[in-house]
């Protein structure tokens, strides 16, 4: 370090390389002259230093609450120097890597792509395996991480490493590596023959599964799954819709019913499932809804004995970490389970003109995971530190280095195999990378693959309705009600309010840059919110009451439109005709959408195989609206919408209907019980949430296809745990149900083995 007129010097007295701009040194290099002691002290000092120079250069500006960062790339590293820096900058949200000899190196990069938000993602705990930019996996030296930050932490460069030199920091480095609880799971490419239990799917229910029979370590585990591991797209809880259409979803569609989904290409609606370790709970908008206590009762009520609220809440409690000390502290909530839980740190004011709206239409602000479900609430949903927390990183990377769990992604699952004469389930047989292989179960075959591929898996295997089999020339195993009762709730999609003040998310007006760098560094920001839903209700129409609401809204501070027609309109599979009728108009205008949805459908679907190809798609039958009661509830909800978006709370923004009325539709009176039917039915808009398909139920049930343990009638060493065993649907969301789901079968094939084994 010196001055410019020092031929000696290499920096500034600010530490920046002469001549290259961006580029820093601090270390023990930049000495002038050695000092008259010990250096260690000196070089810490030095990163302090210098870490209070990067902000003041880049400066971190503060305006009205949002952070900016300027600068892209620090240059730094994890030395005495490095450490100090890393931490001082922002909070230690940077990554840091060492490189060799002294040299630092700290690189925080994020790039745009789709739609200017592709990101890679270089924080603690949600960080990719393989940075993009060349051979250090980078995250593994990232310093921000809650169970990390009493450990010390000194990296040492990889290709010290991969030399073979191992100084103490390297080992150091190799045990972050190694026991870091949320590095990505390990990809087993060698099987064992036999495990104790084969688990048929990595979602929201089968990663629970897989977690908790690996806590019994005389047992082994080994979870299929079809999809890849999750990727930094899917860690953004806005880009949630993103992952529609991509290779993370089974991208099924509904048949035409001509009831509804009549705005849709061929009037079949897009049903997204996850294919990808988590499932549905990587594609999902993380929401965090139990549902009503009434569901869980009446659960029982049919003959389910142990599914009872009570019971059932506590396996919702049982996985829950709940990071809002206002609702922690409840009875009806916990924090220290594996499940991160908590409110987006970002939000509009239009959420709390909302909340504000409920009451003024007689709704308490209250959590509708509590007490009481009427009401309005903030939506909480399952994100960690700004990111989503899917399934797979809260249950399966906190056990990856167990030895009794093998994971197997890209593992299609093609076939139970059943013995016809004892008529026990033995193994399955699945494809990975084009190879056919078997893999047999001593214990139990567990199905977790959703409430679309459980019942088609089931069926391959010869478990299903007789004629549906028959038609296939599949041979009939055991004759069961497989992949009936389907249950989704359907609501209004695309009902559009417009607003005077900028207080929207509108794609053209977020800056990418800015607002990635928000994210990566300090987790927070409009990409945090939960896919975009920011409130939620429970009401009651004329048709339901208080203590079990019929309808739900979902709140967001955008609409069809907010994105000029780049992916929502796509996600929805919305017809050409539609969209540049009504939502062109008003792209990139400021709106915010409620959609009330149905909470318990009369209607009832299925679920049927197509072909006997495993790799064809089954066909589904959301059956929307066969009940004609369900489609007047949703009018009645649609009716309330406009109350809300009518309140005083919302006045402040000049807030009012969009009135471009649908082609279909107009020649109805716009706004009238016709007119918004005629729309509900246009853009009849699923909550993604089929169950039913493998209903749970007594011997005296006809539908039931597993008994109340969840084992199948009439298939020993065979269970379903998903969402398809749910006998009705739950008012409300259902993820944090499946997760139960997971974590009530587990404890019950526990119970059944241990006790057996006792
Ligand atoms: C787009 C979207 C948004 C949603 N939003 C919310 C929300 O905000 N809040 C909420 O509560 N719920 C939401 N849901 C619903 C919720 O995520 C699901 O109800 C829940 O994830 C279902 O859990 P599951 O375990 O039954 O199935 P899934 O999570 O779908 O898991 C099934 C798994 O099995 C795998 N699999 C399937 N077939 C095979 C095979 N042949 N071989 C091997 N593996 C196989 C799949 O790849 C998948 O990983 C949403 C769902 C979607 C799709």
């Amino acid at each position: 370090m010196g001055p410019e007129s020092d031929p000696d010097a290499v920096v500034d007295p600010r530490l920046r390389v002469y001549g290259i701009k961006q580029l820093r040194v601090i270390d023990a290099s930049v000495m002038p002259k050695i000092v008259s002691g010990n250096t260690n002290a000196p070089t810490i000092m030095i990163g302090e230093k210098g870490s209070d120079m990067i902000k003041e250069d880049w400066g971190i500006r503060i305006r009205s609450g949002q952070v900016r960062y300027h600068g892209i790339s620090l240059d730094t590293g994890l030395g005495s120097g490095g450490t100090p820096l890393a931490h001082a900058v922002d909070g230690a949200r940077l990554v840091g890597m060492a490189g060799g000899g002294n040299q630092m190196h700290k690189i925080i990069r994020s790039y745009a792509a789709i739609g200017g938000l592709l990101l890679r993602r270089l924080r603690a705990g949600c960080v990719s395996q393989t940075a993009p930019w060349g051979c250090y996996r980078t995250c593994n030296a990232t310093l921000e991480c809650s169970a990390l930050k009493t450990r010390p932490v000194v990296a040492t460069p990889r290709h010290d490493r991969v030399r073979g030199r191992k100084p103490p920091a390297g080992i150091s480095y190799y045990n972050y590596d190694r026991l870091d609880p949320e590095s990505p799971i390990i990809n087993r490419k060698t099987l064992y023959k036999e495990y104790d239990f084969v688990i048929v799917g990595g979602g929201s229910a089968g990663a629970v599964v897989a977690s908790r029979l690996s806590e019994i370590p005389s047992w082994n585990v080994l979870l299929l799954e079809a999809g890849p591991d999750e990727n930094e797209i899917s860690d953004v809880p806005s880009l949630a819709a993103y992952l529609q259409l991509s290779k993370l979803d089974w991208t099924y569609k509904t048949e035409p019913t001509g009831r509804a989904c009549l705005g849709m290409k061929n009037g079949r609606c897009n049903w997204p499932r996850g294919k990808v370790l988590g499932g549905s709970s990587v594609l999902n908008y993380m929401l965090y809804v139990r549902g009503n206590k009434h569901d869980y009762d009446h659960w029982e009520a049919m003959g389910n004995p142990g599914w009872n609220y009570e019971n059932v809440l506590h396996y919702f409690k049982k996985s829950e970490d709940n990071r809002n000390p206002y609702l922690a502290k409840t009875p009806y909530h916990r924090a220290g389970g594996l499940l991160t839980v908590q409110e987006s740190p970002w939000r509009t004011p239009l959420v709390l003109a909302f909340v504000q709206a409920g009451t003024e239409l007689g709704y308490p602000n209250r959590d509708i995971n509590g007490a009481d479900q009427a009401g309005f609430m903030v939506a909480q949903g399952t994100i960690r530190r700004g990111s989503r927390c899917s399934t797979a990183k809260a249950f399966l990377r906190p056990v990856r280095l167990r030895k009794n769990i093998h994971i197997a992604l890209n593992s299609h699952v093609t076939r139970i195999l059943i013995n016809p004469t004892t008529m026990r389930a033995f193994g399955v047989e699945f494809v990975r990378n084009g190879h056919r292989q078997v893999v047999l179960a001593r214990k139990e075959v567990i199905m977790s693959a959703g409430a679309i591929n459980t019942p088609q898996i089931m069926m391959l295997s010869g478990i299903g309705p007789r004629d549906e089999l028959t038609k296939f020339g599949i041979p009939i195993l055991k004759d069961l009600p497989v992949g009936e009762n389907l249950q989704d709730h359907v609501g209004m999609g695309g009902f559009t309010f417009l607003v005077d003040k900028p207080v929207s998310i509108v794609q053209d007006r977020f800056q990418a840059f800015p607002m990635t760098m928000e994210y990566v560094m300090r987790a927070k920001g409009p990409m945090t919110t939960l896919g975009g839903v920011e409130g939620l209700a429970f009401v009651n129409t004329k048709y339901g009451n208080r203590s079990w609401p019929d309808v739900q809204f979902h709140m967001a501070p955008a609409s069809v439109n907010s994105d000029a027609g780049a992916r929502v309109r796509k996600v929805l599979g919305l017809t050409d005709q539609l969209y540049n009728t009504v939502y062109k108009p008003i792209a990139n205008k400021d709106v915010f959408s409620l959609m009330p949805l149905l909470l318990r459908p009369r209607s009832r679907g299925w679920v049927r195989l197509q072909s006997k190809n495993p790799f064809v798609a089954p066909l589904i039958n959301a059956n929307y609206f066969d009940d004609p009661l369900d489609i007047k509830i949703l009018v009645e909800g649609a009716k309330m919408a406009v109350q809300i978006g009518e309140a005083q709370a919302f006045k402040q923004f000049g807030t009012r209907v969009h009135q471009i009325p649908f082609p279909n539709c107009k020649d109805f009176q716009f706004g009238s019980d016709e007119y918004l039917e005629c729309h509900i039915r246009t853009i009849s808009m699923t909550i993604y949430h089929p169950v039913g398909t493998c209903k749970m139920g007594p011997a005296w049930d006809k539908e039931a296809v597993v008994d109340p343990r969840l084992k199948v009638y009439g298939v020993k060493g065979l269970r379903v745990i998903d969402a398809s065993i749910m006998p009705t649907i739950p008012s409300g969301n259902t993820n944090a149900p499946a997760i139960m789901v997971g974590e009530k079968g587990a404890d019950l094939v526990k119970e059944d083995w241990l006790h057996k084994s006792q």
